[in-house]
This record gives structure tokens, C-alpha cells and sequence, in this order.
């Protein structure tokens, strides 16, 4: 059997899920990866032939990569290093040189793919020559060999949907190559490493956070006023937690423009919507043009596709950040139905969960999973996932009519009136926030309060702890949750469920 030795150039065959699914193969050349795109990809069969599209090479950054390719950029799908090894030109002295004359013999020596293949250009010529791939018939050749009998990663063991259902590495196409490829759940060492490094910083400074490059100033301002006895919270501590809950918060921004709710001086002055991307962001904050924007609208908005950018959003003077209910890939289509219990100048907390634990009953009865969080304000908001498909007016009117049969046990407690000042003070069961651009404040955002408290995630028991808060929890209190009781909201990510029809 032949040996994989060292010194040889590698190859890599990435399994790529993309507008279609195929197989790409890549060969090491002179520092770059000459490529080809196999719909069917490679096989040890040599009664099989495989046609091969030659796509341009690829830089040695990307060899392996595994991992996702966020919507938006080119080659958006889900990749895994389905085999890797080594190479060896066979029939000819210079490579180049063969892929030039369309005819490339080689040697494999990887751990699926062993042997002796063949390259030959059939036409094309130009960016996308098409080419034959086969595999010789030596000591290595199986008949009846596919390669979807073999889908598991040789790096990690997982398949592309494992990958996709649980992203941990991006490859951002737009960005050069050094700084393409973006770690989503960095080790806790190298969270805490960072917090260190911020902490060490005088008033402002270049910050390296999650791989980035971030210049943070005015640390030591003051932007919530400490509630009760506690110190007040500077940007320091809000960035430290940006930087903390980022891993865990990314999921529900990933893929999505945001809205910010700015407060450049603080909690305590009047705060103001800004959607739009700003020029001076750094190039690795994602950016999304909004096809429907109306000319005077804003058109390009922020995206959160690395942890580094939610602490770029804090450090922008974001204190609560409102990710849009539909991703930037299918903006009219949204991904969750959202009940919003809005109290009253009249409304008690007490009313609140009475109204919540109604929902509750609702959500059972009809079987549809639900999950619920506190605001950080006064209020409850209850986040329902859906399979894409339904467009906003469906979701909206299904909404309306659970939060219609539910305000009718509990008439005296509900407005439907729009008008503040006719609701007489009664709660609104806001189910016109199912439209798009309209959003509600993230799971883990800090709200522009005293004391900056957070929208945090509850189980359906809390609703009858006598101790629960709407703003109980804080940025200095809500990672102690996270340790002890994991992310409650991880429900909402599993984003499959079909709105049954209401009798
Ligand atoms: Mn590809």
C-alpha cells in the first residue's frame, strides 16, 4: 500500500451545502488551492465518471475549514472536511503545468480517498472549464463506492446538518483571507483572557476581543446609575458583559439586522432608535442592504454575525439591542410569532402574570411551544419559533386571536385600545409587533435602566415564584443564571414548528 509521506503537497475534499449540494476538491499547489466543485463527488469507483466544474483556487486559509458560511456571503451553505491527505503528480514534473495541458494524474493518500485519479479538462474554457474526474482501477478501487454512504467529517466525526444545527466556526467570504475565518464559542480561558486585557486598559484603548481589533473609549463613564445601594455601571462593565453573554446571546442575532436603541450618555438620557450601519464600523461588523428600503429609510443595517460585534454594539453606545424577527435572507418571512404583554400605567405586576400564566394555558391547550422572558422593564413577552413560510399578516392575526381569546377571560385587565391615553391604563396584548422591522429587545439584552437590567429568559414554573421580577435580573447577576441553569431560551432557536389552525 502506498504511504502518505511527508513533504508531499495536501488536498482536502470539503462537502459543501450551498444553493446546491456538492463536493469540493482541492488540491495543493504553490501555496494555493486549485479547485474543482463535484456535484457528485469523487469516488473510488472507476466505472464512474464525475463531471468537475475548476472554480478559481482558494488561499491555504481556507484548507480546513469547517464550519458555516453565513448567509449573505458567497458560497453561503455549511461545509465539513469530508477527507484530507496528501498528493502526489504522477505523468508529469510541474503541476501547473498539467492543469495548463488539462490533464492532471495524481496519487491519494488521504483517509477516504487512496489511489490513483485523473483530471481531464473536457471544455469550457474560461471561469468555469469543465472537467472529467475518475478514478483509476489499482489496488484501492471499490465498485459501488459513493461518497454520501460516507458523509462524517474526518476531522470532527460530524455530518453537515451537524454542523449547521450547531455552528461553532464562520468563514466570512467577504473579508480578506487572514481574517476570514471566526471562532462562535471561544473557550472560556480566552473569554476570560480578554476580560482581563480590558480591564488593564486606562480610559480607552485598542481592546482584542474574539479575534478583533476593537478601539473602545470612555470606559470609565458612568452609563446606568446603580439601583438601590449598588455602584453605578461605567462602559467598562457593560463591555465586560457584552464580551461575557456574547457567545450566548450570538444565536438569537446571528443572521439578522438589528435595531439599536442608542444611549451615547447614558441610561439616564433620552435614548433614540439607530438602524442604520455606520460607515466608520469596523469591516468585520456584517452589513445588510435592505432591498424594500424606501429612499430616506435607512437601507443599510448592522448584522451580528461574530460575538465581536455585539461588544462593537455596546461600545457604539447600544444599550438594548432589537434583532428583526425575520433573518436578512428571507426578510418578509419571519421566524418566530411573539405574544407581547404590555402593562398599563395601571397594571400590576401581579395582572402581568396573571396574564402570562393565562398564555401559559394557552400555549399548552393548543400544544405549540412557547418560551417566556422577562423584559428588564415592567413587562413579559413570550417568543413562539415557526418553520419559515408564514408571512407577518399570519402570524400576526394567529397571535391575535390566542391573545383575544385570552383577554376575554380577563376583560377588566385588557385595553384594545392603541392610544395610551384611552387604554385607561389597562394592559395591551401587543400583537401588532408581528411586522416587519417592528422588534422586541433580545433575550440577554441590557435595558436602559438603573442598575442595567436584563431581558432574561424564565422557565413557565417561574411565573409562580412569589420571588420573580420583572427586572430582577441584571448584568450583574444574569451569568450566575446562565452557569446554573444553561440558556432558557435555547428552545426558541429550534425554529420548526407549523402555527396550528385555532378552532
Ligand atoms: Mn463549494
Amino acid at each position: 500500500m502506498a504511504e502518505q509521506s511527508a513533504g508531499l503537497p495536501r488536498f482536502v475534499v470539503q462537502r459543501h451545502r450551498a444553493t446546491g449540494d456538492h463536493f469540493d476538491l482541492r488540491l495543493e499547489v504553490d501555496g494555493a488551492l486549485v479547485s474543482w466543485a463535484v456535484p457528485k463527488g469523487p469516488t473510488l469507483d472507476p466505472t464512474k465518471r464525475r463531471t468537475a466544474f475548476r472554480v478559481g483556487d482558494h488561499p491555504m486559509e481556507y484548507f480546513h475549514f469547517e464550519g458555516v458560511i453565513p448567509e449573505g456571503s458567497y458560497g453561503a451553505g455549511d461545509v465539513v472536511v469530508w477527507d484530507t491527505g496528501t498528493w502526489e503528480l504522477r505523468k508529469a514534473d510541474e503541476p501547473r503545468a498539467a492543469l495548463e495541458a488539462g490533464e492532471l494524474h495524481a496519487e491519494l493518500y488521504g483517509e477516504k480517498l487512496r489511489g490513483r485519479i485523473a483530471l481531464v479538462r473536457r471544455g469550457g474554457l474560461g471561469d468555469r472549464e469543465q472537467w472529467l474526474l475518475v478514478h483509476k482501477r489499482d489496488e484501492h478501487a471499490v465498485e459501488g463506492w459513493e461518497p454520501l454512504d460516507h458523509p462524517r467529517s474526518v476531522l470532527t466525526g460530524r455530518t453537515n446538518e451537524e454542523v449547521l444545527a450547531d455552528r461553532d466556526r464562520l468563514w466570512r467570504s467577504d473579508l480578506p483571507a487572514a481574517e476570514a475565518e471566526v471562532h462562535l464559542k471561544p473557550s472560556e480561558s480566552e473569554v476570560s483572557d480578554s476580560l482581563d486585557a480590558l480591564d488593564e486598559l486606562g480610559a480607552q484603548g485598542t481592546w482584542h476581543v474574539f479575534g478583533r481589533d476593537l478601539k473602545v473609549t470612555n470606559l470609565d463613564k458612568v452609563l446606568f446609575p446603580g439601583r438601590d445601594d449598588e455602584p453605578p455601571v461605567t462602559k467598562r462593565e457593560l463591555l465586560r458583559y457584552a464580551a461575557a453573554i456574547a457567545p450566548t446571546a450570538l444565536p438569537f442575532l446571528q443572521g439578522r439586522a438589528l435595531n439599536m436603541r442608542r444611549h451615547p450618555d447614558g441610561a439616564e438620557t433620552k435614548g433614540f432608535w439607530h438602524k442604520q450601519r455606520p460607515d466608520h464600523a469596523p469591516d468585520w461588523v456584517g452589513a445588510w442592504d435592505n432591498p424594500d428600503a424606501d429612499e430616506g429609510e435607512t437601507s443599510t443595517y448592522p448584522v451580528m454575525d461574530e460575538p465581536a460585534a455585539i461588544v462593537w454594539a455596546a461600545q457604539f453606545g447600544a444599550l438594548e439591542w432589537h434583532p428583526w424577527t425575520s433573518r436578512t435572507d428571507q426578510p418578509h418571512r419571519p421566524t418566530y410569532a411573539l405574544v407581547d404583554l404590555d402593562p398599563g400605567e395601571q397594571t400590576s405586576w401581579e395582572d402581568v402574570l396573571v396574564l402570562a400564566r393565562l398564555h401559559r394555558t394557552a400555549f399548552e391547550h393548543v400544544g405549540v411551544r412557547a418560551v417566556p422572558k422577562v423584559t428588564g422593564r415592567r413587562g413579559i413577552q413570550i417568543w413562539v419559533p415557526v418553520r419559515r413560510g408564514p408571512s407577518f399578516d399570519d402570524t400576526r392575526a394567529w397571535v391575535e386571536q390566542l391573545s383575544r381569546t385570552v383577554g376575554a377571560v380577563v376583560p377588566e385587565l385588557v385595553s384594545w385600545k392603541w392610544e395610551v391615553r384611552s387604554r385607561g391604563g389597562k394592559a395591551r396584548l401587543d400583537y401588532t409587533q408581528n411586522a416587519i422591522n417592528r422588534t422586541l429587545v433580545a433575550p440577554y439584552s441590557p435595558r436602559a435602566a438603573a442598575g442595567a437590567p436584563v431581558s432574561a429568559p424564565i422557565t413557565w414554573e417561574e411565573l409562580d415564584d412569589p420571588a420573580l421580577r420583572p427586572d430582577g435580573f441584571t448584568i450583574r447577576n444574569v451569568l450566575d443564571r446562565i452557569a446554573e441553569h444553561g440558556d432558557l431560551f435555547r428552545g426558541a432557536l429550534q425554529q420548526d414548528q407549523v402555527l396550528p389552525r385555532l378552532g
